[in-house]
């Protein structure tokens, strides 16, 4: 037994000192003697990064909950509205808390996060109302503006024909989802959602490289790594509206429904 190992190790000793040498002659043949060697001779630690450390989080139990690392916008505590959430001007929002969940005030206007954000996972769950009023655009209809500029439509789209551009899980009027993955009014849903925010050359107010979304309905992938064409237009088309920006806030919209929101979190990247 203690020799089959030695003779092994011999052999892999051997094999590996071929290996060693084999592309070092191959590197110095024809050149005169005395000159260093070029290109430098390879070795595993070039390509092995080490620095900085993968960060070790622990990941949630259920799917949907937080994970360690997560900034939390919303638990479906009332204390946590007004640390995270403010409206369009900076106030207080009346949109109301029922039942552990955050509900959009019909005129109340949008909701947005303190917090600015560029690149970032989150995750969110909605409800559109058990009790069916309206159709197409006007059922069950909010959404989730990344940087406040791109929204990923929320809708009511069980057995709710609108166009496929403008329903739920659409990136608005730029991407229809890839399926329709709703479930049926009065249930909860989710959104996971990754956002690469856009790059900006130094002069120019075009993007350098366009912002870019995946997104995960109720956790099936519907919107596949789409690059974006400008800021969500509900008239025109998106690219002729591109303005330079830096972090910024989500926010949710209202659209006169009383969609209901919990379970807010967000990762940044
Ligand atoms: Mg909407």
């Amino acid at each position: 037994m203690k020799k089959t190992i030695i003779v092994s190790l011999t052999f892999f000793a051997a094999l590996m000192s071929f290996g060693q040498q084999a592309p070092q002659r191959s590197a110095s043949a024809g050149r005169p003697s005395g000159t260093q060697e070029y290109p430098a001779r390879m070795t595993p630690q070039m390509t092995e990064i080490m620095d900085p450390e993968v960060k070790v989080i622990q990941p949630g139990e259920q799917t949907g909950a937080a994970p360690s690392d997560a900034i939390v916008l919303f638990d479906g505590t009332a204390g946590i509205i007004n640390r995270e959430w403010e409206d369009a001007r900076g106030n207080p929002t009346r949109w109301i808390l029922q039942e552990g969940a955050l509900v959009c005030v019909k005129g109340s206007g949008v909701i947005r996060t303190r917090r600015k954000f560029t690149d970032f996972q989150l995750h969110i769950e909605w409800r559109a109302p058990a009790e069916i009023e309206g159709e197409g655009q006007g059922r069950g209809n909010s959404g989730v503006f990344l940087q406040g500029l791109y929204e990923v439509q929320i809708l009511d789209s069980y057995n709710n024909r609108t166009y496929r551009n403008g329903q739920a899980g659409s990136v608005y009027k730029q991407y229809a989802p890839l399926v329709n993955a709703c479930r049926k009014p009065g249930e909860w849903q989710s959104y996971d959602i990754i956002y690469t925010a856009p790059r900006f050359g130094n002069d120019s107010a075009s993007y350098f490289t366009p912002p870019r979304v995946t997104v995960l309905h109720n956790g099936v992938l519907i919107q596949n790594n789409v690059s974006l064409r400008g800021p969500t237009l509900y008239i025109g088309m998106p690219e002729y509206s591109i303005k330079k920006h830096g972090p910024e806030p989500l926010v949710l919209q209202d659209h006169g429904n009383p969609v209901a929101f919990r379970n807010i979190w967000i990762r940044e990247l």
